[in-house]
Parts: structure tokens; C-alpha cells; sequence
């Protein structure tokens, strides 16, 4: 197998722009697409590279295609056209690797590697953890799944773009720890909401509980200290991650627990929750406006 020299970059977003910079930095030869032309132009004019005007020229000629893109369905679309002919599979060679790095159902993306496999194009999930910021310093930490001579190929080039690679196992394992680690995160972070919206009516302050749940509760946890101290009792609400992103993040824990017979009744109402919240107050607030929605539901303002 060949050194990944070329690669096509889909999905310029808040996480697509900075990654795809990485990549340019590091050499490699980089030709981005995304739905919205404005922002391929918007990042040539910033990093360089190349800008593609179809799904078919980014994908043309190149030894991989990296996926940044909302979520499963668009990724499928795509990639395959699903009856478009504007698709990565329709400009891709055998040969070359489709790396997605979108936050992703891993059923969804075991039924795409079956579909590419005739093509000769196989599928590595790489997901990430770590927001905006982790991706603007080359400091997140990627999850990788596919086989092992597989991994070892697209390792250099997720490694530009990242502090740790964590092998999983096979192609799907990856989108699976990654939505279970956010499903934990988000769980967490309603929980110390909802904690801290009783104590506030009991009459406890909402900074004073904040720090203090730190150290009284597991030592660390993540959601208090990089969320409700630094966004939402600032009001700040400036994660860079979307409610709906993790609405859909818990929704794929649940699919997950449910398509291997797990026991997730915790989960189901987690996952419920978050989906009602993006629903009711708009799903590309930022995460940590969740916080609103204890608020108007209750009337206590953290
Ligand atoms: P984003 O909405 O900022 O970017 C997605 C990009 O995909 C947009 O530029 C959009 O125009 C483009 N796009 C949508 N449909 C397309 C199509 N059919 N063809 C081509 N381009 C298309 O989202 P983001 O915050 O960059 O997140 C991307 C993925 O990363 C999601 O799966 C998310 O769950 C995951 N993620 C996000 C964060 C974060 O902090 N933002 C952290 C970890 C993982």
C-alpha cells in the first residue's frame, strides 16, 4: 500500500477549516470541497490548497478522502451519491481510503465500508474528541477503527492533525467510543445542571456548587470545569459545538445499546432530553445553552 500523499478534504466547517489547514502545513497535498462555495473560497484565500467545484474533482486522483461532515445520512450521500453522480465513489480509484472524521452512527458506517468494498475503497472511522480549539492546535485526541495495516497507512496523516491516535479495533469500533464518550459527557453535564438548578432555589450559589462538585465528585469532571464554570455561568455559551451535534452524538449511544441488546434506560432519557432541548431552543445554539433549557423550564437562573 502506498503513502498518502493527495488527499481530498469535505466539509470546511468550524472543525473541517482548521484540520484541512493542518494538513496543507504538514505537506500534503490538499483539494477541499464543501456544499458551501463561499467557504472553499474562504479557506483557499486563508491556507491554500486547492478548491474543488464538485464532489468528483475532490475525490479525482486522490490516495484519500477525508469526511468532516454533520453526521451518518450526509456522509452516505456523499460518498455514494446515493442516485447523484456527483459522489467521492464516482472520482475515487481502488486503491484509496475514505477516512470520516464526522461524529457518525457505526452501524452506518459498517454498511458503508460493505458498500465500497466492491469498489476497492476502503473505510477508516476516525473520529475526534475535543472541540474548536483542540483542532486549531493539532491537540485532539482521534480514535481510529479499521484494520490494523489499514490504520497504520492513514496514521500519518491523522497524526498532523492530532496529540493522540487511539487504534480501536475494526471499522466501526471508533464512531462507537466516540459517541459512548459523549453520551458520558453529556449525561454529566445535564446532571450538574440539574444539581445545581435545585441548589439554586434551595438557596446555594450556582459558582460556589460548580467548584465545589469538582472535587466532591470523581475527582474530575470534564463538563464542569470546561463547560458550566467557563460558558454558562459567563453566559459565554461559546464552545464551538453545536446542541444538536450532541443530540445527535447520545441519539447514536442509544441506537448503539439498542442494536446490541444493551440495557439503557438512562441513556433513552438523556438522549431525550437533548433532543428536546435542540428541538425547542434551536440545534446550532452551542451546547452549553442546554443550561437555558433547565432555566426556562424551572425559572431559576444559574
Ligand atoms: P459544521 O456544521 O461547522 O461543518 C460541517 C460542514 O459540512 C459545513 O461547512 C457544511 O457546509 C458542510 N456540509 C454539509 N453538508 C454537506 C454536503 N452535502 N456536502 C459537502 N459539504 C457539506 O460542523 P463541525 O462543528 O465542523 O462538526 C463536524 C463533525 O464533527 C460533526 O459530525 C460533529 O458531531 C463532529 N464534532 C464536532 C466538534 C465541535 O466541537 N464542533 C467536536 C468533535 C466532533
Amino acid at each position: 500500500m502506498s503513502a498518502i500523499r493527495k488527499i481530498g478534504f469535505i466539509g470546511i466547517g468550524n472543525m473541517g477549516n482548521p484540520l484541512a489547514g493542518h494538513l496543507l502545513k504538514k505537506g500534503f497535498d490538499v483539494t477541499v470541497y464543501d456544499i458551501r462555495p463561499e467557504v472553499v473560497k474562504a479557506f483557499v484565500a486563508q491556507h491554500g490548497g486547492t478548491g474543488a467545484a464538485t464532489l468528483v474533482d475532490a475525490a479525482h486522483g486522490m490516495d484519500a478522502v477525508i469526511t468532516m461532515l454533520p453526521d451518518d445520512k450526509v456522509v452516505r450521500k456523499v460518498v455514494l451519491g446515493e442516485g447523484s453522480e456527483n459522489c467521492i465513489a464516482a472520482g475515487l480509484a481502488r486503491g484509496a481510503v475514505v477516512i470520516d472524521m464526522s461524529t457518525c452512527n457505526p452501524s452506518a458506517t459498517r454498511s458503508l465500508a460493505e458498500a465500497l468494498k466492491p469498489r476497492g475503497i476502503e473505510v477508516v472511522d476516525a473520529p475526534v474528541m475535543g472541540g474548536v480549539v483542540f483542532a486549531k492546535d493539532a491537540t485532539l485526541d482521534i480514535m481510529m477503527g479499521g484494520e490494523p495495516a489499514l490504520v497504520e497507512r492513514v496514521r500519518p496523516v491523522l497524526q498532523a492533525m492530532g496529540r493522540n491516535l487511539i487504534p480501536c479495533g475494526v471499522t466501526g469500533t471508533a464512531h462507537a467510543l466516540k459517541a459512548l464518550a459523549n453520551y458520558v459527557n453529556a449525561c454529566a453535564l445535564i446532571n450538574a445542571i440539574e444539581a445545581m438548578t435545585i441548589g439554586k432555589r434551595f438557596g446555594l450559589d450556582p459558582k460556589l456548587m460548580a467548584e465545589a462538585l469538582i472535587p466532591m465528585c470523581a475527582g474530575r469532571n470534564h463538563p464542569i470545569e470546561k463547560k458550566v464554570i467557563p460558558h454558562i455561568l459567563t453566559r459565554q455559551y461559546g464552545t464551538g459545538m453545536a446542541m444538536g451535534f450532541i443530540a445527535k452524538d447520545v441519539k447514536i449511544a442509544v441506537e448503539t445499546a439498542r442494536s446490541v441488546g444493551a440495557f439503557a434506560p438512562l441513556g433513552e432519557r438523556v438522549s431525550e432530553l437533548w433532543s428536546a432541548a435542540a428541538e425547542k431552543l434551536g440545534p446550532n445554539l452551542d451546547q452549553t445553552q442546554i443550561a437555558r433549557y433547565w432555566e426556562e423550564s424551572t425559572g431559576v437562573r444559574l
